[in-house]
């Protein structure tokens, strides 16, 4: 008798398996936007941990004990793909050993069944012809930064609820019903931004990295060149001397500052040209307070105009 109460008391404590069919998925993000974005879809399903802050060079994010443990523990990664993730997430995924995220021996791609990579379906801008590392190292299967193009959160989000519902079936319809109200919320903000930014079409400008085809894509904007000499290679004073010159006589006035890099190089090069430097984050939370997809737009792109002079 005091055995089969012990037993009841271990299966009250331990949990039944009704109860453990129903845990929340555990779900790790790379960055900010996309712990964001995974939670609004997920909702009271999933438990979303991120990586980067933010703040960081998303090419040079650290690798730190606890990401493993996160991973190791997930049910599924979130991640922007295309390479961005090299300094942090293929390093992760080798040795957090989690079946449901394996890694492609040859790639080093994550191609288990818990991976959820967010540039499914992208039309991805500035695919190089051939894989030279003389056109710099970062960006091999094309520029990855379009978490920074505002008109990408939409399919961000739906490919993430596509993920959820693969990995939790059982769920499907909760998934789809949060993605239809985050996306009827992000609908009528795009359309806002679109407004905000029709100033800003056909305005040249320089970056200081080449993260901003997508951002260019969505503003109007038309970046020429950037501060790096290729992507991931510091400016050079070569490299400076005629970007100085390409900027006068084309008249660029706006230098967009990621602000991750130099503000010194950006402001230097401001007072040989006359242009007005804009800063923007590459990444949710780069910023105090915008930790989420939609603060982090709205926030780059007012001060870009704020730089530029009309206010939204
Ligand atoms: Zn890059």
């Amino acid at each position: 008798m005091k055995n089969s109460i012990k037993i009841i008391i271990i299966l009250l404590f331990c949990g039944a398996p009704s109860r453990a069919a129903s845990r929340k998925i555990r779900v790790v993000a790379t960055i900010p936007e996309l712990v964001d974005i995974t939670q609004r879809v997920g909702g009271d399903l999933v438990e979303v941990e991120g990586l980067a802050r933010g703040t960081e060079d998303i090419h040079q994010v650290v690798m730190r004990p606890r990401f493993v443990t996160k991973l190791n523990k997930a049910d599924a990664v979130v991640y922007l793909g295309l390479s961005i993730e090299h300094a942090f997430l293929p390093g992760l995924l080798d040795v957090s050993v989690n079946p449901k995220m394996r890694q492609d021996p040859v790639t080093q791609g994550c191609i288990g069944p818990g991976c959820i990579d967010c540039s499914e379906g992208l039309s991805v801008l500035e695919k190089p012809d051939t894989l030279s590392r003389a056109q710099g190292e970062i960006h091999p299967q094309g520029n990855p930064h379009y978490n920074v193009d505002p008109n990408e959160g939409p399919r961000i989000a739906r490919v993430i609820a596509a993920g959820l519902s693969r990995i939790d079936p059982a769920h499907q319809s909760e998934y789809g019903k949060n993605l239809k109200t985050y996306l009827a919320e992000l609908a009528p903000k795009i359309i806002e931004w679109r407004r905000w930014v029709r100033p800003l079409r056909g305005l040249k400008a320089v970056s200081f990295h080449k993260d901003v085809c997508y951002l260019g894509r969505f503003t109007g904007l038309d970046f020429i060149d950037t501060l790096e000499f290729k992507p991931g290679i510091a400016p050079t004073p070569t490299h400076l001397a005629a970007l100085i010159q390409v900027m006068k006589a084309q008249s660029i006035k706006l230098i967009v500052r990621e602000q991750q890099y130099d503000p010194k190089v950006c402001q230097w090069l401001a007072d040989q040209t006359g242009a007005k430097v804009a800063s923007i984050g590459t990444m949710a939370n780069a910023f105090p307070g915008t930790e989420t997809f939609v603060k982090f737009s709205e926030r780059n792109l007012k001060n870009i105009l704020d730089a530029v002079g009309p206010k939204p």
